[in-house]
């Protein structure tokens, strides 16, 4: 039996982006339910290592208006303005209400917060890196997650864990909720809302190195698209240079923030050739698209497709390169950067203070996702019109902050800050709204669905079909694209889906069905993967992480828009939207 709950909103998420969300609606005194398929402190943010940027300038001089600079340029100008300006600027009292709530930051020996430098971020627009990421270790995500978490428990949000999400309810162009499966039990419960925030992060489990969590399989990017509303700018898609060699595994910027080197086979620091002002701070699309060119022309390690991150301390020492300028000791290092040390310890039973750490580029971040105008409402058109009831932040967002390539430490950033402006705006619109009524079956696709897969007899594997879409992926639309490879990954994407129709599980009962959820997230990530092929190859210059070897150059008289991919008669359409630029016209990237 389908139960039904009603509050004046629902958050699905408890990420950073839905715990902050959450909070701004418990605070104003809004009902919330806040609904999300893993236990909140499992979240991804939780992974976060490296830190949020934000201008305090405790070490060093530095200003908003360079971090929206930074910003700007390091997503190749894609990036609206508007909403840039709104990220620099929020950031700094968004660090400083954390620090409140009892964050635990790395401090300097005068008590403010710590600083560390990343990839992008610099001073006087390009002059040289910049201490601005604030910093707990290297578990700054793991922090902010617990700080929300305590503090939505203090306001007394509800929270309905293992509860995943399956559809929105839209009718009438209004959202009035969610329909979702209680994990535990596999009844199906609606949630009647006024308002719906959509927090639940990235689609990466479409690639098969990734340093995505499970959890990333872009469930709420389908559910819209699957209704012919727009995704933004799918096709940029990050990839962070530095993943463990064929795990993905994350070692964050933060390891070349405080020092570390990139090699190649021949031993050489090859971004001195590249980026002479940022070498290996220069921003992500550009050290791992310089990283497989290495690797392409013969100098991966052993002639194989990786590289060496180096974090030795005489190497530091060597190239002067630690944000102090000083000498920096193992202790220091070890103190700085404890957990992904350990990691490299366990995964690859390296010791990174005397070995080096065979690397390679990893599927990170989605650009790309549910367009919103800068207080989190979701937009559906180049007009930007309104779709009432519904709003989005966090990574499966796009507002768009990050344009063509994110600078590291801006996801933290833009999860809080637009976090924060989604609730505020959700609270501000329920006063105003009533409920709008459900038709007589909200759940009518979900059931169909389910039964469905539970009567199948098909022959088809789900765990088939997603290796294969991931191998696809990544060798497809990885760091470089054609329109070769873009074909062929869009006609083995349609056969995937086509198969899809006749997968079958063999797991039928109702509690703890991870089989039935894996394989109704794998459907999720075939139309992400479809959205994000499409645009792909549609765009034909390059532009930040997308990365066409047919199109080399950056096209600005014909390529300075938002795409929206949606699907119309069971087509692929495309709308484009302009840019928002206030204060920086487009330039050549050089760092
Ligand atoms: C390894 C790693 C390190 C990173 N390091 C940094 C860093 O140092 N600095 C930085 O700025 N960025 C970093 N990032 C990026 C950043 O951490 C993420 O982009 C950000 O944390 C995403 O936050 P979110 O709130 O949008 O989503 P998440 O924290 O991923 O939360 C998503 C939530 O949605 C829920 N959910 C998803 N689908 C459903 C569904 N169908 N039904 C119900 N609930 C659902 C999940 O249960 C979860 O609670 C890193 C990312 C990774 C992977």
């Amino acid at each position: 039996m389908t139960q039904i709950h009603r509050f004046d909103a629902v958050v699905v998420g408890a990420g950073g982006a839905g715990l902050w969300a959450a909070l701004e609606l418990v605070r104003n005194q809004t009902n919330v339910a806040v609904l999300t398929k893993l236990y909140p402190t499992r979240s991804h943010t939780g992974a976060a290592q490296g830190g949020i940027g934000a201008a305090l300038g405790n070490l060093e001089e530095d200003h908003w208006q360079w971090h929206m600079f930074d910003t700007v340029k390091g997503g190749d100008y894609l990036v609206d303005q508007d909403a840039a300006e709104i990220l620099a600027r929020e950031a700094i009292d968004t660090v400083y209400e954390l620090e409140h709530m009892g964050l635990p930051f790395n401090r300097t020996p005068d008590g403010k917060i710590d600083q560390r430098r990343f990839g992008g971020h610099t001073h006087h627009e390009g002059q040289g890196p910049v201490r601005r990421s604030c910093y707990a270790a290297d578990r700054t995500g793991h922090m902010i997650l617990q700080t929300l978490y305590q503090q939505c428990i203090k306001h007394e949000a509800r929270f309905f864990n293992e509860y995943q999400v399956l559809d929105l309810i839209i009718e009438n162009g209004v959202c009035s909720g969610v329909v979702t499966v209680d994990i535990v039990s596999g009844e199906i419960h609606i949630f009647h809302a006024k308002a719906t925030v959509l927090a639940a992060g990235g689609s990466g489990r479409m690639f098969k190195v990734t340093s995505n969590a499970h959890a990333y399989t872009g469930d709420v990017f389908a559910m819209l698209y699957r209704k012919g509303y727009p995704l933004e700018d799918m096709e940029f898609f990050q990839f962070h240079p530095t993943g463990i060699y064929k795990m993905g595994i994350l070692m964050s910027e933060a390891a070349r923030g405080e020092g570390g080197v990139l090699v190649n086979s021949k031993g050489e620091r090859f971004m001195q050739r590249y980026a002479p002002t940022m070498m290996d701070l220069a921003p992500r699309d550009m050290i791992s698209r310089y990283m497989q060119m290495e690797i392409n022309e013969g100098r991966g390690i052993d002639g194989k497709d990786y590289l060496y991150l180096d974090i030795r301390p005489e190497t530091i020492n060597q190239y002067k390169s630690a944000p102090s300028g000083k000498q920096v000791t193992e202790h220091e290092l070890r103190e700085k950067l404890p957990d992904i040390i350990e990691m490299m310890e366990l995964y690859l039973g390296v010791d990174p203070m005397k070995q080096l750490v065979p690397t390679q580029p990893t599927a990170h971040y989605t650009m790309g996702g549910i367009p919103t105008d800068v207080n989190g409402r979701v937009v559906i058109d180049e007009k930007n019109t309104i779709l009432p009831g519904l709003y989005a932040a966090g990574e499966c967002a796009t507002v768009s902050v990050h344009g063509a390539n994110r600078l590291g430490t801006n996801s933290l950033v833009d999860i809080l800050v637009f976090g924060r402006r989604s609730g505020r705006a959700a609270a501000e619109d329920v006063r105003k709204m009533d409920f709008a009524p459900l038709s007589e079956h909200p759940d009518a696709i979900v059931t169909t669905q389910i039964d469905r897969l539970f009567a199948s007899t098909g022959k088809e594997s789900a765990t088939e079909l997603r290796t294969k879409m991931q191998e696809t992926m990544t060798s497809k639309c990885g760091v470089f694209r054609r329109a070769d490879t873009l074909e062929q990954a869009g006609k083995t994407i349609a056969e995937l889906k086509e198969c899809y129709q006749n997968i079958s599980i063999a797991d039928h009962t109702k509690r703890f069905n991870t089989e039935l959820l894996e394989a109704l997230e794998l459907g999720y990530l075939l139309d992400c993967a479809e959205a994000t092929v499409a645009s792909a190859a549609a765009r034909t210059e390059s532009r930040g992480a997308h990365a066409r070897e047919d199109f080399p150059k950056r096209d600005d008289a014909n390529w300075l828009k938002h795409t929206l991919v949606y699907k119309k008669d069971s087509k692929v359409q495309f709308n484009y939207k302009p840019v928002v630029i206030t204060r920086y016209q487009p330039k050549e990237r050089k760092y």
